[in-house]
């Protein structure tokens, strides 16, 4: 199992790397950027599972850059902590309007941090997979690998079975392709991204029998996702 991962966007280097060594010791992948430019080219590849979001800085606002990402398809269910400063109760709930999902207030202790990271990542998605997945009669066992659907064993690839993983235990968000080669084939394999699309294919088709292939869905210009929701 990945460790989760956390972009910290924060122009002060001191609050960064004290942040980023906390993530790494509460067993978090940490990733930083000084502003929101560097923030969002580390978002488009490396698809952090929570930001922290710095109110000030320089030149795009923590402020406007998460109003940016909560419209985008690709970036809207990302969920973002904004750090604040003190006594500044109008920004908070201007964050909290723009759809920041908490924010905490400097200075903070490490320890408060990591406690609202997962309590946010335990509200959008299950916290510590169970080693048997189950969406909709479509169940994967990571343990005995292998998968069923209503009951039924079917007959996958493992680069299938690692999507289909990656998928369950990240659903309702729009991965693109770099993403996904990033997260499922992992950061030293060279492969092209339209490789992604056979797999989807290989994949859908070996759960096609019982419609649950209607779960990956393929967003325009943006890449799949895998939901229950239409
Ligand atoms: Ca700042």
């Amino acid at each position: 199992m990945e460790n989760r991962r956390i972009l910290i966007i924060e122009d002060e280097p001191a609050i960064r790397e004290m942040v980023c060594f906390a993530m790494e010791r509460a067993g978090f992948d940490c990733a930083q950027a000084n502003d929101a430019e560097e923030g969002q080219a580390c978002i488009a590849e490396r698809a952090p599972d929570l930001i922290l979001l710095d109110w000030m800085l320089p030149g795009i606002s923590g402020v406007d850059l998460a109003r940016r990402l909560k419209r985008e398809e690709l970036t809207r269910n990302i969920p973002i902590i904004m750090l604040t400063a003190k006594g500044e109760e109008a920004d908070r709930i201007r964050g909290l309007d723009v759809g920041a999902d908490d924010y905490v207030v400097k200075p903070f202790s490490p320890r408060e941090l990591v406690a609202r990271i997962n309590a946010v990542l335990r509200r959008v998605s299950p916290e510590t997979p169970e080693p048997v997945l189950e969406v909709d009669g479509l169940v994967l066992d990571s343990v005995g690998h292998w998968v069923s659907a209503k009951g039924q064993r079917l007959e996958m690839g493992p680069t299938e079975f690692r999507l289909l993983h990656f998928f369950m235990t990240h659903p309702d968000r729009v991965y693109s392709r770099e993403q996904l080669l990033d997260r499922v084939w992992g950061r030293n394999v060279y492969v092209e991204e339209r490789t992604v699309d056979v797999h989807i294919r290989r994949l859908r088709k070996a759960i096609e029998a019982r419609g649950h292939d209607k779960l990956i869905q393929t967003v325009r210009g943006a890449g799949y996702r895998f939901s229950t929701r239409g």
